[in-house]
């Protein structure tokens, strides 16, 4: 039944929830997976197996702890300690989870299958395809990299995305050095080799970048002396400012932390070109174009649609959109079984005001026509769950307590309010609607929060009431996904890091890179990769990294 995220009526809900339990002695749900990134993976680390029959397909068979991969671009952490084989966490006692190494090519709503190609096998089906039959799908194939178009960059940049790219970023730093050092060079070649170029000063590029500096100045420069003077790391930002979806102090620490680190930082600049000698970079201010020349350039501008979800928003009607719009329950917008989580997939958050009337008359028990702040307080822990805009308003406005909502414009207390002081009070909330950014954060929180819906769906049929609800015409009997941020971090090089915690809390320096060591350590997905990334660190500490291609 699709009775997960109920916007259905009540009769047919009656009739599927019956022959549900026809099927269901005959043969468990099947439900596939696509993808096993930190959405993926979460989700299959929790579901039931001995409730459904689960599928997995993704091209690569292992997860990649993402956070750790600029430091795998030095050698500071090796590859084969960030990933774990899919088939270690997707082994179950009481059952079995199939995985296919396969891409995913189509996804056919209508006729709920799914079309993958492996690599692996070009006979299978004649071309290498098979397909999947489903009753719900689950989308969890993350987002590719974002070029905006500009010209030459996939043929001259590297990428931060996939383990490969790490490991292939790794080996072209080492060759630029060899290269500087051969002999017939001149100065001005050697230093064209030894330019390395980060486009993006996000969190991914501001890493690299320090990443990049400490294998250089730390390891580097001992073992290639004669070529010491000539390296250059520059970082190229289109904003006014490096890290810029941090707090304003992390943002300048670190940009004055670069800057006696000697990495060059030009913001307010966008790159028209990239070829493979050099850039064409824009001044936005003055709006003069200049070629700079490289040896190696890192792209890291933010991520983009696959086209494989692309083709799934399209279908789905739901035009011309960056992620697949789901509900807050993670369902897709315009699909009855279809789950979306991720960076592939975007919640579109009901707004209050689209509610505003259901929540008046849901509160207004006594029919009176207008509301109490008794009768309010009745339902501010419902409204606080089905719309988190609520709490981020107050919160922008310094106010301690829903029912400050209802106070008059002097700030007194008000006996009651009518409608239209109902909407006036809430007319400013939905402004606050937030969406997630795309980080392993969210998409691990959703993988859980979605594995356990799947999990009590069973037991929610049997007690279909749930809390109470305003909005649709069904009842849910989950409570919407919400996300519970517990801070970021920005590794910024030379033991330094800066963090951002909850309730506004900032930390920069020495200290909080040992947070962010422990923090990372404890987020390993096994006790197997944890000690794998741990004496690696260790192994750096001794011998510093190694430097051999
Ligand atoms: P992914 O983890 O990208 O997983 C997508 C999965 O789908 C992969 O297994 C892929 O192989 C598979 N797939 C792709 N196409 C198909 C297809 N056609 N069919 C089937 N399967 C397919 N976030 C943080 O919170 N903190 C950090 O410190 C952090 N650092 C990062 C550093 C780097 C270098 C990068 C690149 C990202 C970082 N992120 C970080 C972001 C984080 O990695 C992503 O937000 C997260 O991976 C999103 O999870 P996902 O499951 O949606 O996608
Ligand atoms: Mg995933
Ligand atoms: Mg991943
Ligand atoms: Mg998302
Ligand atoms: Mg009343």
């Amino acid at each position: 039944s699709g009775s997960l995220v109920a916007y259905s009526d009540s009769q047919s809900e009656t009739e599927r929830v019956s022959l549900e339990q026809n099927q269901k002695e005959q043969k468990k749900k099947k439900v596939v997976v696509l993808g096993t990134g930190w959405a993926g993976t979460s989700f299959l680390k929790d579901i039931d197996v001995s409730s459904y029959d689960v599928q997995v397909v993704s091209p690569r068979n292992y997860f990649a702890f993402t956070p750790l991969l600029p430091s795998v671009t030095c050698g500071t952490v090796e590859a084969r300690s960030i990933v774990e084989p899919v088939r270690n966490i997707i082994k179950k006692k009481n059952g079995e989870i199939q995985f296919f190494e396969a891409e995913c090519l189509k996804i056919d709503a209508a006729n709920n299958k799914v079309l993958c190609h492996s690599n692996l096998d070009q006979n299978l089906g004649g071309n290498g395809e098979f397909s999947l039959e489903y009753d719900y799908l689950v989308i969890a194939v993350g987002a590719q990299v974002n070029t905006f178009n500009t010209p030459g960059v996939r043929e001259n940049c590297h990428f931060l995305k996939e383990v490969e790219d790490a490991q292939k970023i790794r080996a072209s730093v080492i060759d630029s050095f060899e290269k500087a050092v051969l002999p017939g060079l001149s100065e001005e070649e050697r230093k064209t080799c030894l330019h390395f170029v980060i486009v993006g000063g996000g969190p991914t590029g501001v890493e690299f970048a320090a990443e990049l500096h400490d294998f250089i100045q730390e390891d580097l420069v001992t073992i290639y002396p004669m070529v010491k003077d000539l390296v250059r790391v520059t970082l190229i930002q289109s904003g006014d400012h490096i890290l810029n979806m941090f707090d304003e102090r992390i943002s300048s620490f670190a940009e004055q932390k670069f800057q006696r680190d000697g990495i060059e930082v030009c913001t307010g600049c966008r790159v028209l070109g990239v070829s493979e000698k050099s850039l064409s970079v824009k001044v936005k201010s003055h709006g003069e174009v200049y070629s700079i020349p490289h040896g190696l350039v890192i792209w890291s501008t933010g991520v983009g649609t696959r086209p494989l979800v692309r083709d799934f928003i399209e279908q789905v009607g739901q035009g011309d959109r960056r992620a697949l719009a789901t509900n807050e329950w993670l369902r897709v917008k315009g699909s009855e079984n279809v789950y979306a989580l991720g960076d592939c997939a975007t919640i579109d958050q009901r707004k209050i005001m689209e509610d505003i009337l259901n929540i008046f008359k849901a509160a207004d028990k006594d029919y009176s026509g207008t509301l109490t702040i008794s009768e309010f307080q009745d339902v501010v822990d419902d409204i606080l769950i089905r719309y988190p805009q609520v709490e981020l308003y107050l919160k922008s406005k310094h106010l301690m307590d829903v029912t400050d909502l209802l106070r008059d414009p002097e700030g007194n207390e008000r006996e009651s309010v009518d409608i239209e002081g109902f909407k006036l009070a809430l007319c400013q909330v939905d402004s606050q609607t937030k969406s997630l950014p795309a980080t392993a954060q969210v998409a691990a929180q959703q993988g859980t929060y979605l594995s356990r819906c799947f999990n009590r769906r069973q037991q929610c049929q049997e007690h279909p009431e749930g809390p109470r609800r305003f909005s649709g015409s069904g009842q849910h009997r989950f409570r919407p996904f919400r996300y519970k941020h517990f801070g970021k971090f920005a590794p910024l090089g030379g033991e330094q890091a800066a963090a951002e915690l909850p309730g506004d809390w900032v930390s920069m320096g020495h200290s909080t890179q040992w947070l962010w060591y422990s923090v990372y350590a404890s987020k390993q997905v096994s006790w197997r990769t944890r000690v794998l990334v741990v004496s690696d660190w260790a192994r750096r500490f001794i011998f510093g990294r190694d430097s051999s291609r």
